[in-house]
């Protein structure tokens, strides 16, 4: 199915600057909380769909067949993998359900909330095992994201993300949205050579997790990649910084602390490298990671910039997995959605869908010798108490 990945660089300074892009206002997030009550978003839907519809949906959705798939609409495995994690986020859709409805034809074809919530109307429905995101799809075309292209997942997600948030007219879905998603880390950057220090706040959607070290040897653990990302990070000889107090480059020290960590924790596992020359493999090496994440087993003290409250919020249960299988030239995604009212796991591959075990969602822990095999390449946690 030709997935192509986007080019990937080595520093992880880079990655913070590339996700300057999408400048979510630095320390905006002080955790909102998306709790609303059912009543009242049956009655803002009103205007849009039948209450009867959505009472309908919601029950078969969630209660019972807890699942339905989306048809392979011009090779988009990798669109529809990211639709079924937004779906079954149920934060997520509390605030898409709020969005202002667009006024004209051409304006409703054009917006992708909207497109996006019309496709979670059709799903809930839940008349048939499958549903086509071919509107979506030709709403997206509209903003370059073509169908008969292979996507990077996590670029994807970005793009999809962004375009949602750009288009969505309430500031204070906006918010919840950056709420929900981003993650806020201080980057300090100290002189070697002077004490001169400078500190930035960053915010990103997903962790950029390198798999490999500074060696290129494999990182055997999701706790030991994340603990590497954390660590301070020595920028000498060719990475070297200009220092506005010694007037020239000098070698830097650069480390980064975690500041806030969201609702909805995306991780993204870098196993797409590039090596000396243009061409792209996958890293498919072994790399369990567990279904609880607690960060403050993880990080140091000196790794944080966060107060208490912010740290006890900081236990994790994996929400899903996007996993890639094939070569970076070739290749296709599937989706491992936990849902959060079920609590059983559910296989998304485009349109089938099937529950399956924790066991074969370990199976995305890759192999070295199955290069061709499925391994998972974005990951995302859920808060276990929300605060
Ligand atoms: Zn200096």
């Amino acid at each position: 199915m030709g997935q192509r990945i986007g080019r990937q660089e080595r520093s992880k300074k880079l990655d913070l600057v590339l996700s300057e892009t999408m400048k979510a206002e630095a320390e905006v997030q002080s955790n909102k909380k998306e709790a609303e009550e059912p009543k009242a978003q049956h009655q803002r839907l009103t205007p849009v769909f039948g209450v009867a519809d959505l009472k309908n949906g919601i029950t078969s959705f969630f209660m019972s067949t807890g699942a339905i798939g989306l048809y392979n609409v011009g090779q988009s495995c990798c669109l529809n993998s990211l639709l079924q994690m937004f779906f079954m986020n149920i934060h997520f859709t509390r605030i898409l359900r709020r969005i202002t409805v667009p006024l004209h034809a051409v304006q409703k074809r054009r917006n992708v909330p909207y497109q996006m919530l019309l496709l979670l109307e059709e799903m809930q429905c839940g008349k048939r095992k499958a549903v086509s995101p071919v509107n979506l799809a030709c709403c997206l075309s509209a903003y370059k994201v073509k169908l008969f292209v292979q996507y990077d997942a996590a670029q994807l997600f970005l793009t999809l993300w962004n375009l949602i948030k750009e288009q969505m007219a309430k500031p204070e879905l906006v918010e919840e949205l950056n709420g929900l998603y981003t993650i806020c880390v201080q980057e300090h950057l100290a002189c070697q050579k002077c004490s001169h220090e400078t500190k930035r706040n960053s915010s990103m959607l997903t962790l950029p997790l390198p798999v490999l070290d500074s060696n290129s040897q494999a990182l055997r653990t999701l706790e030991d990649c994340l603990q590497y990302f954390f660590h301070p990070e020595e920028l000498n000889v060719h990475n070297m910084c200009f220092c506005v107090q010694c007037g020239r480059k000098t070698p830097f020290l650069q480390s980064m602390k975690l500041v806030h960590l969201p609702q909805t924790l995306t991780i993204h596992l870098k196993r797409f490298c590039f090596e000396q020359s243009a061409y792209i493999h996958k890293l498919s090496h072994y790399l369990p990671f567990p279904q609880d994440l607690d960060f403050n087993a993880i990080l140091t003290e000196n790794q944080c910039q966060a107060d208490d409250n912010e740290k006890a919020a900081w236990q994790y249960e994996l929400f899903a997995v996007v996993a890639h299988s094939g070569s970076t030239s070739c290749g296709h995604y599937c989706a491992y959605i936990r849902s959060l009212t079920e609590h059983k796991w559910y296989c998304f591959n485009d349109s089938e869908v099937c529950q399956v075990l924790w066991d074969d969602v370990k199976c995305t822990y890759g192999h070295s010798s199955l290069h061709w095999g499925e391994t998972a390449y974005l990951l995302a946690y859920m808060k276990k108490h929300p605060q």
